[in-house]
């Protein structure tokens, strides 16, 4: 059971102590005494309280005035009153204590069996708001808390959607979303009418590093090989992602078959540049890669896995004519199977 406080207000001890006798039987009930209207806002400021029974009759500041005062304050506004009263047949004193805020009213002689029962009443009423204040203080805490919970989980799909779409060794692109860039540049060149250009690129002789060097000195080449590319490639659509295993492809929106080639030899000089010691290469005393560069003008009846085909065939040729080199292959409509259309 919720435990309650009862104000009572009268400036004759003789009431007060006749009062308290009616009300003090309940356990969950705690009653104050005050004996002026000047007392009675004190105690409410510090105490919470259920209700105020208020003398209206009193020396200095009577009753309604300490209700007016009562419902100034927004800590007490909402206090329900029972004025107790000798006049509550006048009229007058009847609306003057409407308009400073009464609920009710109770003449004197006060009646015991009207007095507690009144007080009961507003006692249910002190505890259905208290409950509905839990519970509406409860939900409150519980939206809260979904709301954090949402953002949580906005947060972790955002992180799980970017690492979704990298490469977990290297950190650039993965092949997925090289394929989803692959799609949606191809379609905004097409829409444009603008050249798309495309680069593999696969390191030479990468089994024979893993073998002469183990897969850990290996791991840690593909990754420097990786942030090299990345570098490379300055233009915010350029795209550059780890295709698989050793080999990398580059996207170049807007680039055409010079520029293109002007890009692979850029990437072929750079990882030259980086001069890892590769003592098992044929080719040459360190880390090299081939390319094969491909561009086209998106148009309908051709289609991405076409350039592909194309940047594979030139990667092919690269890899035949020598290594550490790039090839360029036009790109033929229809030059290839299409597995996934
Ligand atoms: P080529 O010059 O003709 O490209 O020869 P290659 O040895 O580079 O090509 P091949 O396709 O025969 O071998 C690729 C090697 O790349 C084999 C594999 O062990 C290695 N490799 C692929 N992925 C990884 C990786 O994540 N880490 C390491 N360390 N090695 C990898
Ligand atoms: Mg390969
Ligand atoms: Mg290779």
């Amino acid at each position: 059971m919720i435990p309650v406080t009862i104000l009572i207000v009268d400036d004759r001890p003789e009431n007060l102590f006749a009062m308290q006798q009616l009300l003090e039987d309940d356990p969950n009930r705690t009653l104050l005494l005050a004996h002026s209207g000047q007392e009675a806002l004190g105690l409410l400021l510090s105490h919470e309280v259920a209700l105020v029974l208020l003398d209206v009759q009193m020396p200095e500041m009577d009753g309604f005035e300490t209700a007016t005062l009562m419902r100034r304050n927004r800590r007490t506004r909402n206090i329900p009153i029972i004025f107790v009263t000798a006049n509550h047949t006048e009229r007058t004193h009847i609306f003057q204590g409407y308009a400073a805020g009464a609920v009710d009213y109770l003449p004197k002689p006060v009646d015991p069996v009207v007095l507690q029962s009144k007080v009961r009443i507003f006692e249910d009423l002190y505890r259905q708001r208290k409950q509905l204040e839990d519970v509406n203080a409860r939900l409150d805490a519980k939206v809260a808390e979904l709301e954090r919970l949402r953002f949580e989980l906005e947060e972790k799909n955002r992180i799980l959607h970017t690492l979704s779409l990298l490469d977990g060794l290297t950190g650039i692109p993965n092949r997925r979303h090289f394929d989803d860039t692959l799609r949606s540049e191809w379609q905004r060149m097409l829409r444009e009418g603008s050249p798309l250009g495309l680069i593999m690129i696969d390191v030479d002789h990468f089994k024979r590093f893993n073998d002469h060097y183990g897969h850990l000195h290996g791991d840690r080449c593909l990754k420097r090989v990786a942030g090299c590319l990345s570098a490379v490639l300055k233009r915010p659509s350029d795209f550059v992602a780890r295709y698989g295993g050793e080999e990398f492809a580059a996207i170049l929106p807007a680039t055409d078959h010079a520029g293109t080639c002007h890009v692979a030899e850029a990437l072929r000089q750079a990882v030259e540049h980086l001069a890892i010691d590769h003592a098992a290469s044929p080719t040459t005393d360190h880390v090299t890669i081939s390319l094969g560069a491909a561009s086209v003008i998106p148009a309908p009846g051709c289609h991405p896995s076409d350039l592909v085909c194309a940047a594979d065939q030139a990667l092919y040729a690269a890899k035949q004519s020598g290594r550490n080199r790039w090839c360029y292959q036009g790109c033929q409509p229809d030059s290839c199977i299409h597995p996934l259309t």
